[in-house]
């Protein structure tokens, strides 16, 4: 091999290298600005399969376990906590799934979802439409509902106008209030739930209108009536 030759082969191999590694700077500056567009929308989907990876790990173990019942236990405990985080349900509805069912078992139905702002509201209407000293309420988006059996069960009752309180039309189970006035949300009577929803109620509204023969008990806030926040949707205010 000539000197002249080694030299030339060192000069192109030189200027291969510099031309890739110019082309590479080019591609990290692109890919630096695709990142930079995409990091949120990455970092969520890098949090939710990290997160369904946990479920389905979950799920696997729950299915294969041959441990000690202690064990076991322990591990579906973990499971269950872990599930019930509310960060873990605003992401994961999907796998989060709550069952709920009417006294005479024809509805059932799944909500995939958390279930917010639980309260006990004492106005005379839940008390009578629960035949009880309150209604134990939670919000429920509409998206997160998915039925099992017995949609075609359902009845509805309007006791305050765009405010249609549902039901089962052979036990009287009380199920839902759907709102006209806010479709996307589910007023849920949380009596029909066959699971534990990890939350737990907040307050107690309507206190003022609570049945004089039920003393509350407990320690939880009492409102008079509603906080604005927590009312029911309605049609128009001066519909009241
Ligand atoms: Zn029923
Ligand atoms: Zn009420």
């Amino acid at each position: 091999m000539s000197m002249a030759t080694a030299a030339e082969r060192t000069a192109k191999l030189q200027a291969s290298i510099e031309a890739q590694a110019k082309k590479l700077a080019e591609l990290k500056a692109k890919k630096a600005k695709m990142d930079a567009r995409g990091r949120s929308k990455e970092k969520a989907d890098e949090r939710r399969k990290e997160t369904r990876r946990l479920v389905l790990l979950g799920a696997f173990l729950k299915s294969r376990m041959d441990a000690s019942e202690d064990a076991k236990s322990k591990t579906l405990a973990g499971l269950d906590n872990f599930l019930k985080r509310p960060e873990e349900r605003a992401l994961f509805g999907d796998f989060v799934t709550l069952r709920a069912s009417c006294l005479c078992q024809g509805i059932a139905l799944e909500i995939g979802g958390e279930i917010r702002d639980m309260l006990f509201c004492h106005c005379s209407m839940c008390r009578k439409a629960h035949g009880t000293a309150f209604r134990a309420r939670g919000r429920v988006r509409t998206t997160d509902l998915r039925w099992v059996r017995g949609e075609d069960l359902m009845r509805f009752y309007e006791s305050s106008p765009g405010e249609r309180r549902g039901f089962c039309s052979v036990c009287g189970s009380n199920i839902f209030t759907k709102f006209d006035a806010k479709p996307q949300e589910l007023g849920f009577a949380l009596g029909i739930l066959d699971d534990d929803p990890g939350n737990r109620p907040l307050f107690h509204v309507f206190a003022g209108s609570k049945a004089p023969w039920y003393e509350i008990s407990d320690s939880l806030p009492q409102y008079e009536t509603v906080p604005p926040a927590y009312a029911p949707p309605v049609a128009k205010p001066e519909d009241d």
